[in-house]
């Protein structure tokens, strides 16, 4: 579980834009992208991040979403 002051601190390490924090991942909706979070560790390498699907991205944008 990630800390929310730590959350709120992270940005995403290509635009530099805010990012959204899930149980398992963080979601940069600028790039498409979510990034893993492995052990509590997330890991922000761009070989390492998901490309997101526009279906998946209005899923996040959904505010039902699961967090
Ligand atoms: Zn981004």
């Amino acid at each position: 579980m990630i800390p929310e002051e730590i959350k709120n601190i992270l940005a995403c390490p290509l635009c530099k834009g805010d990012l959204i924090g899930t149980e398992s991942s963080f979601i940069c909706l600028k790039c498409k992208l979510l990034y893993p979070i492995k052990e509590e560790i997330p890991i922000f390498l761009i070989e390492e991040a998901q490309k997101l699907s526009d279906e998946d991205i209005q899923k996040i944008k959904d505010p039902n979403y699961e967090r």
